[in-house]
């Protein structure tokens, strides 16, 4: 379990170049890591994940810039989604493809908290390969596909609705992919109730975070950093997941006396 946390933690490490490059379009595989500051290329001993950040107290060794606690951050939690999906699904096919998916949710978390963006380069892919492994693999290519168009149409069509009563523009087009891909990776029951689990954190930590800093309504919500949370939470914890969503629709089909 510490190997598989290891290997976590230097996955994390790559996933940090990911978040910084990807938004730039530079190459996430060449040159080597360097200080974004002075472009001094790292040594190895300042290349340890978290543990170099904390022993260098989150500063570079020769031109004293900090440097953001979302490394140190983004590593720590790649390790723990490392042993989580490992105890989950042991070594099977499934455990290289929901690794592959989480980590492609935390990029997408860090890009979208940053800058308001969910790169294309990730997103499209994703769909495809979230597809093309469901043909082989749980939930099975209907489950896929039907989750595939339930993510990318269904929001659409409430992004249509909100635009026309506000007037402007609710969700964006990379929110959208986002949830296709989910849809193709999870399958269709997993990717509906991220929808709804991701509008409630919007609704409540979104609006939160805008009453609070008074900006207005005009603040734009980084959609993406909830279904991406959303998202995770329905991959490593899918059966208790869907018996609270049965529970919680039972107790309301009850409540409305339908059933
Ligand atoms: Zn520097």
């Amino acid at each position: 379990m510490t190997l598989v946390f290891v290997f976590g933690l230097i996955v994390g490490s790559f996933l940090n170049v990911c978040i910084y490059r990807l938004p730039l379009e530079e190459s996430v595989a060449w040159p080597g890591s360097r200080c974004t500051s002075c472009g001094r290329a790292l040594a190895w001993f300042e290349n340890i994940p978290v543990v170099s950040w904390v022993v260098l107290r989150g500063r570079c060794r020769t031109c004293g810039a900090s440097i953001s606690w979302m490394y140190p951050v983004v590593e720590f939690v790649t390790g723990l989604l490392c042993v989580v999906i490992y105890r989950a699904h042991g070594w099977t096919p499934l455990l290289g493809v929901r690794l592959v998916f989480g980590c492609a949710m935390i990029v997408l978390f860090a890009i979208d908290f940053i800058h308001q963006i969910l790169p294309n380069v990730i997103t499209l892919p994703g769909i495809a390969i979230g597809f093309i492994s469901s043909l082989f693999l749980p939930p099975g290519w209907t489950s896929s596909l039907i989750g595939l168009l339930v993510g990318g149409a269904f929001p659409f069509l409430v992004a249509e609705g909100y635009s026309r009563v506000r007037g402007k523009e609710g969700m964006g087009m990379g929110d959208l992919k986002m949830f296709a891909m989910v849809g193709a990776f999870l399958g269709w029951p997993l990717v509906w109730i991220t929808l709804i689990m991701s509008t409630l954190l919007g609704i409540v930590i979104g609006g939160t975070a805008l009453l609070v800093s008074r900006r207005g309504l005009g603040t734009r919500i980084p959609f993406g950093t909830f279904i991406a949370v959303a998202a995770l939470v329905c991959a490593l914890w899918e059966a208790p997941v869907l018996r609270a969503y049965d529970t919680a629709v039972g107790a309301y089909l009850r409540w409305a006396g339908l059933s």
